[in-house]
């Protein structure tokens, strides 16, 4: 280049990289000006955005190429989505629209969040998405929704495609519909723990539930009850008239039997004609949780008394039932079941039709049960005068006069022995009886007073009635206490209700709704038992409350420990709150002046009086009213 006075350089750039240079080469110095170097730049500028260009064309070509390759060797019914960088769909296949219900051109252009079912949280898409940024790679399963609405799962899996770059330029999402497959899972899973003839648990099944009901129930102090059910004479009928018969007698059992559960309950078909119930939530006192199991499988028992009918054929059927109360001393959930079949047992050599608890006390227990709530069931019926009311005085501490009377009740049954509640009042529960017992005694009242007022017009002292919770809480309690009242003609000025603090904070909102009504129409109201419950001087100041009955156990046992000092804060407070204090269960003079010091305002005790019959209550009362007649 001898000739040559300049060389002028201009680069063609590749992505930022030097691909090509253009050469100038200019014999005179002076041809080369601002305008020939202006040319040249533009030049070579437009030189490298063509290549830009060409890549690009090319690099699609190569990743259409590649997707049409990869879809035809695709599973016709995998579908596939690319997007572009923005997430913006650019190309769906035939299974997409078959799967998802959108045509090619309901979705070009459109993000793949129309298929959203709204049944993933939003971290579980950020999560997704970090992935897929971070790894290139996401593969899992997820809930999407059709074009009709219909929500299905899906197996995805989502790839990013980066150029050599490592820029992300596409993300290519494959996916299978896999609703048959999870239903054939579900089915399978539904079969491994069901009963095919009578849609019940299997024993495995029964198995799983009671494990999950033992763990609880050992945490929480709760019982349970397992009862194994055997059937009589099964093997009689299944011989006899056939196993398509024994298979809808099964059915028909199974049908019964879950009738007469409660939604949390568990019944199964264990093997052949055994069944399983679990019955839950039966408290935390053994004797109730016992009375109440007894109560369900009397009642079974009882519902299987009338014939079955298939096909015109009158079958006889019963159970032999064992029951196994839990938590016990089980080791396992195992444990339960065979106990309960070892009290299954015992049920059949005491002669079938029947139940037996498998703990021997437990069982006394439920046939001491059974026959008193028998008993009073028919006193409560037919011999309703062996149904007493004893009277028990309340006494000022102050100035030693009557300012009351507690109503308490006995059972004078038929050959004279008379019982007082501890010994019969468990006959009430799980049962209407004690509902029934309530309205009765409110009644005995209601016309004790207004008897009490024709003989001593001058009569005024208010008779306290002990409202057991459950009734309290019951819905009907207000208007039937009413109605009672207003039936017999009492003024409820003279009726005073004593309800057990628990059952005033089961809902306390009803309760204080309820309280300041009846209060309205003149009637009082005393917690009884204070201190024994939740004792919580939280809820206190909201109850419209008159008096506060210090339980007899703190009373009796003042000079003991910390009662004392327990009492005397109950007495405190119930003034800070204005109500009146009642001591219970007063039996010595000592007692009595503790109270007096204390603050006390009355109390009830052997020290006046014992619980007395209406016609001796009477004789105290006319001492004082007869002189003014
Ligand atoms: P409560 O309401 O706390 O009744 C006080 C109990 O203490 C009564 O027992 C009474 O006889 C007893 N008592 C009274 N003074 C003394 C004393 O100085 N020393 C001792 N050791 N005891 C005393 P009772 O009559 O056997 O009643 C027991 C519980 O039965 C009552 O406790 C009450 O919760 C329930 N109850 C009684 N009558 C009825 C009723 O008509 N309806 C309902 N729902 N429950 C009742
Ligand atoms: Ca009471
Ligand atoms: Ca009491």
């Amino acid at each position: 280049y001898e000739d040559v006075e300049l060389f002028a350089l201009y680069p063609i750039l590749n992505k930022d990289k030097v691909e090509y240079v253009i050469v100038a080469s200019f014999c005179k110095e002076e041809i080369y000006d601002t305008n020939i170097n202006d040319i040249l730049i533009r030049l070579s500028g437009n030189l490298s955005y063509i290549f830009d260009k060409i890549e690009y064309k090319q690099r699609l070509k190569r990743l259409q190429d590649e997707l049409r390759i990869a879809a035809s060797a695709f599973n016709a019914h995998e579908a596939i989505a690319v997007t572009d960088n923005y997430g913006n769909i650019i190309k769906i296949n035939k299974a997409f629209t078959e799967i998802t219900g959108y045509s090619e051109d309901e979705v070009i252009g459109k993000n793949p969040n129309i298929l959203k079912s709204g049944r993933h949280t939003k971290e579980f898409y950020t999560q997704m998405w970090d992935k897929l940024r971070k790894e290139g790679y996401w593969r899992g399963e997820i809930l999407n929704k059709r074009k009709n609405g219909e929500i299905y799962p899906e197996l995805l899996s989502i790839t990013a495609v980066k150029d050599e770059n490592g820029k992300i330029m596409n993300y290519v999402a494959h996916f299978f519909d896999i609703s048959t497959i999870k239903e054939a899972q579900q089915k399978a899973e539904y079969r491994a723990l069901h009963d095919p003839l009578t849609e019940l648990l299997n024993r495995q099944g029964l198995f799983e539930e009671l494990e999950i009901i033992y763990n609880y129930s050992s945490a929480h102090k709760e019982y349970n009850a397992f009862l194994f059910f055997d059937m009589d004479n099964f093997k009689y009928i299944n011989d006899y008239y056939g196993h398509e018969m024994g298979d809808k007698l099964l059915q028909i059992t199974a049908n019964k039997l879950k009738e007469s559960l409660d939604s949390k309950d568990v019944v199964a078909r264990i093997a052949g004609d055994e069944f399983g119930i679990i019955i839950t939530g039966l408290g935390s006192d053994k004797k109730s949780a016992t009375a109440k199991a007894s109560i369900f499988a009397e009642n079974i028992l009882n519902k299987f008394k009338e014939p079955i009918i298939i096909d015109d054929v009158y079958i006889d059927l019963s159970f032999s039932i064992g029951i196994k109360i839990f938590p016990d001393n089980d080791k396992s959930p195992q444990d339960i079941i065979t106990n309960a079949d070892i009290a299954m047992y015992q049920a059949k050599k005491e002669g079938k039709n029947r139940f037996h608890f498998f703990n021997s006390e437990l069982d006394k227990e439920s046939k001491r049960y059974l026959e008193a709530k028998n008993k009073l069931s028919i006193a409560l019926s037919k011999n309703k005068e062996e149904i007493k009311l004893y009277y028990q005085p309340k006494i000022s501490v102050v100035t030693g006069k009557i300012e009351g009377f507690e109503a308490l009740v006995r059972w004078q049954q038929s050959d004279g022995t008379v019982l007082t509640p501890d010994q019969f009042l468990f006959a009430t529960i799980g049962n209407t009886l004690g509902m029934n017992l309530n309205r009765l005694i409110i009644e005995m009242v209601c016309k004790q007073i207004v008897n009490w007022q024709k003989s001593y017009p001058k009569f005024d002292k208010r008779v306290s009635i002990n409202i057991s919770g459950e009734h309290f809480s019951n819905k009907m309690f207000e208007n039937e206490l009413i109605e009672i009242v207003k039936s017999n003609s009492a003024k409820p000025q003279m009726i005073d209700l004593e309800i057990v603090e628990d059952a005033l904070l089961k809902d306390i909102d009803n309760a204080i709704a309820s309280m300041n009504r009846l209060k309205e129409l003149g009637f009082t109201f005393s917690i009884d038992d204070f201190g024994t419950g939740y004792s919580s001087l939280n809820y206190l100041h909201k109850l419209p409350v008159d008096n506060l009955k210090i339980d007899k156990s703190f009373v009796m046992n003042i000079n003991k420990g910390k009662n004392a000092s327990i009492v005397k804060m109950v007495i405190e407070t119930a003034k800070l709150f204005g109500m009146k204090t009642v001591a219970e269960g007063v039996e010595d003079i000592n007692i009595l002046n503790y109270l007096k010091n204390y603050g006390c305002d009355y109390y009830q005790g052997y020290l006046y009086s014992k619980p007395l019959p209406a016609n001796e209550a009477e004789k105290l009362i006319s001492v004082e009213f007869s002189i003014k007649k």
